[in-house]
């Protein structure tokens, strides 16, 4: 194939590719994407599973335990150095295991965004997966897409496109149909769209001359789309933690050692295996694997709940939100748009009938047919149908939009009122347009009419509009001097009734000028009004209910007229004082006074992208952990300045999509309440995985010092440490990665984004609940000496009831804020099962297999001895379950 596209007139493309302006059927697609493959470049090749595998052995915490086993083998300890490396090994497959799943949950999940692509196929326009297109398709794009393959452009409006990947050019290039020189470089090639760039302003289309690994960008880069690192702010404030916490374990066990041998009189090589069975049991090495696993269990459930994590720290930062900004249309609203009513000079009409179907018909405010409004009214129905991008199509019962939803209803209304789409818009093709942006507001395109004349059609905010038109056509059409005050009571009468009004207007066009904002109007024709209805969704009401009581802000930040954001907001239960503030009230507001105006405020009307940066700054300013929602390229900056910025998963740009953190696949209020409510469990089950394991591993290494400090016998021998260690870590350990939501979880304040891991109330739990195993495992130890005198049992019984213990201990820590003596708490989640059984059995082989009892120097229990320790259990359930009231109910910790 030729490589000189960009220097080819458009029709010699055309020939050279077999296509044509209508673009491809859909049948010669799937012949051509036989022979092509498919428009992807191959995945980065991620690391090799036996890489991936002693990765896992690569960390501070496991170095400590290998070098702990060494000095085991050295002494001639080989069972202790067996179990210290059974436990490394088992540690390092569920961490292998767990990630693994975790990476290919992420990259399932990342798969559900997958980019489409607007083409034309038997002549109409479609999305279709960037994988599917072939060499020779019409591609449309926009502002905001990634191109998605490189194209010979054969249309460009106002097309600036950001080159900066492939050309390192940060100012984006100015893209034209002319043939550009035979030899120009890439950067010069205005007539190309190159595959992954972005296109930052206008609108053009495109013939695919290559896909996949012929592109641009695939030729430099066969490596795109990195592998997601699991990796977040809170895993790394974890690990060090774990660094330190091993470091402090290490010095802590060597002054325990020189204590032992210098002054209690213990021989060294007794001395040094019993402390390196105390360290090996306390340093917590699973906790990396089960905060990773929490995490990406938060993944999965939020993708269920239609939130898609594209940066994992999201995961936990929006757990965090105190402040929602959201879209209206679509977001709060259906986005689903019905004109309903129609404002001319010549009188009101009202559309009826329902949804996008192009059936019912046009009246006056009496009900009857009225054919002189109507008249007076086609020249607006015709010019919302000409300055339309969108087209109606009727898909499996319903009909459908291709496009902008209020477009879609415009093109309703006009069959409703006799004028047929496609016959129109063929009447008077389309020589050039500006396409809406949320800047200006409005969309203008030149028309030639049946007659040959140049019209110039203009939609938009009505405001703005109005401003650029002298006069309004009147009953009959003819021109006469535009009434303001009537246009604009007409405005706030049906903004005020919640609808979206959109205004139009009309003029002569010089052909031989360019379109551009700043050459349109003044002096054109008002023609008249459109109100459009958009219901809420219901399911929005609950979220922003909910929102209430989870104590999180709602800010509902639009660029619709401030009387409609008003009534949306009122139907929402959103705002009850109804206060409304407008862009042009920001821009009066300077910087420092910014963030005290607008916390008490809900409604952000006639906003422009920039506004929205300055509202999360002013938020972020007063210290709130802002969720900002966006769809448009210039919504990237808000996006990303916001703690999680949100896209739209549906009516999203790409360039949306890759600055947000999270992906919203319904574009629904009510999903990112739902993301948040599984951001606080996530945050919940690290929380609580870390109260578990360390007074449960501080618990058991108290009792072994205690005995070396006060110089009575080990409760405990160094291998059966280590069993604990190994019984324990991949069953108990793992469990609480699955809990699920708490009752209740949105029912308390956001938490304090300042506050460390380790609370307060952290800190007195590990101190509490480590010194109950002391006294637990203390007292079982003297009593069982005490009454028949045998080390090897006392000592049995001792490892029985700290697992007990951390049994129990299990069951109340699953409910951080309510008590867990309930029916829910009793049964626990399949997990917790799992593990208690695994736990279960491995005590039982423990205690009473003949080789174990070699292995580990134990001896079988009898059933009053058992129950003992059962009780136990059951007294430090009942222990903890009372602290947890006292703690509620003082609320001590800030645990309320
Ligand atoms: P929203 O916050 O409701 O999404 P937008 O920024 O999309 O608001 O739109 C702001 C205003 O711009 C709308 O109220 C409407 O007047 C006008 N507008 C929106 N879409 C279009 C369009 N496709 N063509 C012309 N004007 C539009
Ligand atoms: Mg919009």
């Amino acid at each position: 194939m030729a490589d000189d596209w960009h220097a080819q007139p458009v029709t010699e493309v055309y020939g050279g590719l077999a296509t044509g302006p209508e673009g491809l059927s859909g049948q010669e697609a799937a012949e051509r994407l036989l022979t092509h493959g498919p428009n992807s470049l191959p995945p980065a090749r991620g690391v090799h599973p036996v890489l991936r595998f002693l990765n896992q052995f690569n960390s501070a915490l496991i170095y400590f335990l290998l070098a702990s086993a060494l000095a085991a083998t050295v002494l001639g300890h080989y069972v202790d150095a067996g179990v210290i490396v059974a436990v490394t090994i088992l540690n390092a497959i569920v961490g292998f295991l767990q990630e693994g799943k975790a990476e290919r949950a992420l990259a399932a999940i990342a798969a559900m965004i997958s980019p489409s692509a607007q083409v034309l196929r038997d002549g109409r326009r479609r999305g279709v997966a960037v994988a599917d297109l072939v060499p020779g398709d019409l591609v449309l794009i926009e502002a905001g897409d990634r191109v998605p393959a490189d194209l010979r452009l054969t249309r460009a409006s106002q097309l600036l496109i950001d080159e900066a990947i492939l050309t390192g050019e940060s100012v984006a290039a100015a893209k034209a149909e002319q043939p550009a020189a035979p030899a120009a470089a890439l950067g010069e090639r205005q007539s190309m769209a190159f595959s992954g760039t972005l296109v930052a302003a206008g609108q053009g289309s495109g013939i695919v001359t290559a896909t996949g690994l012929r592109t641009e960008i695939g030729r430099i880069s066969s490596l795109i789309g990195a592998v997601p690192t699991l990796t977040t702010p809170l895993l790394r404030q974890i690990d060090r933690f774990g660094r330190r916490l091993t470091v402090m374990i290490g010095l802590a066990a060597l002054a325990l050692f020189l204590y032992a041998v210098l002054l209690g009189g213990h021989p060294w090589a007794e001395a040094l295996i019993a402390v390196v069975a105390l360290a090996v049991g306390v340093v917590p090495e699973g906790l990396p694997a089960v905060m990773t696993i929490t995490l990406a269990i938060g993944v999965q459930r939020m993708a269920a709940r239609h939130a898609v994590v594209r940066r994992l720290p999201a995961v936990e930062t929006i757990g965090a939100t105190s402040v929602i900004c959201t879209d209206k249309t679509g977001t709060l609203t259906r986005n689903e748009m019905t004109a309903r009513h129609v404002v001319t000079a010549g009188g009101g009409l009202a559309a009826g009938g329902a949804g996008y179907a192009p059936e019912g018909g046009v009246e006056d405010a009496a009900g009857v047919d009225d054919a002189q409004a109507l008249a007076a009214a086609l020249p607006l129905i015709r010019a919302g149908l000409l300055c339309n991008d969108a087209v109606l199509r009727y898909v499996s019962g319903h009909w459908r939009v291709e496009g902008d939803p209020m477009e879609g209803a415009l093109v309703t209304l006009a069959a409703k009122a006799g004028l047929e789409a496609d016959h129109i818009r063929r009447e008077w093709p389309r020589l050039a347009e500006l396409p809406f942006d949320a800047r200006h507001r409005f969309m203008a395109t030149v028309n030639r009419g049946p007659g040959g004349e140049h019209r110039l059609l203009v939609k938009g905010a009505p405001e703005q509009l109005l401003d650029l038109c002298l006069e309004e056509a009147g009953p009959d059409g003819a021109p006469r001097p535009i009434d303001r005050a009537f246009w604009q009571a007409e405005i706030e009468r049906r903004a005020a009734e919640g609808e979206r009004v959109l205004g139009f207007c009309a003029g002569p066009a010089d052909a031989a000028k360019a379109l551009t904002v700043d050459g349109i109007g003044p002096g054109l024709r008002f023609l008249g009004l459109v109100g459009f209805i958009d219901p809420p969704r219901p399911e929005a009401v609950a979220a922003i209910a909910e929102c209430r009581s989870a104590g999180i802000a709602v800010k509902m930040i639009t660029g619709d007229h401030a009387a409609t954001a008003g009534a949306i907001a009122r139907q929402l239960g959103l705002d009850s004082a109804g206060r409304v503030m407008t862009g042009a009230e920001l821009d009066a507001i300077p910087d420092a006074a910014l963030a005290e105006a607008v916390a008490p405020v809900a409604v952000f009307a006639r906003t422009s992208p920039e506004h929205k940066l300055r509202i999360v700054r002013a938020l972020q300013a007063q210290g709130a952990i802002v969720a900002m929602t966006g769809d448009g390229v210039n919504d990237a900056p808000s996006l990303k300045q916001a703690d999680v910025g949100i896209a739209m998963g549906h009516k999203g740009t790409e360039a949306a999509k890759e600055a947000a953190q999270i992906v919203l696949l319904d574009d629904n209020f009510a999903s990112i309440v739902a993301a948040v409510h599984e951001g606080r469990t996530v945050y919940d089950n690290i929380r609580k995985v870390i109260a578990w394991t360390l007074p449960t591993n501080g618990g058991e290494a108290l009792a072994v010092i205690a005995a070396i400090l006060l110089g009575f016998t080990m409760p405990m021998s160094a291998v059966q440490i280590l069993w604990i260690n190994l019984a324990t870590t991949v069953t108990l350990g793992l469990v609480l990665a699955f809990e699920p939501p708490e009752p209740g979880v949105m029912a308390r304040r956001p938490r304090d984004p300042a506050a460390g891991l380790l609370s307060a109330f952290m800190l007195w739990r590990v101190v509490f609940v480590s010194v109950l195993f002391l006294a637990g495992s203390l007292g079982v130890f003297f009593a069982a000496l005490a009454w028949d005198g045998d080390l090897a049992l006392a000592r049995t019984l001792v490892v029985n009831l700290i697992v007990v213990f951390e049994v129990f201990y299990l069951f109340n820590i699953r409910y951080l804020h309510g008590g867990s003596i309930t029916l829910r708490g009793l049964f626990g989640t399949p997990a917790v099962l799992a593990g208690l059984g695994g736990v279960i059995l491995a005590q039982a082989g423990f205690t009473y297999l003949p080789v174990m009892q070699d292995l580990f120097g134990t001896r079988p229990v009898g059933l009053v001895d058992g129950l003992m320790v059962i009780g136990a259990g059951v007294a430090l359930m009942l222990v903890l379950e009372v602290e947890k009231y006292v703690l509620r109910r003082y609320r001590l910790f800030g645990q309320g």
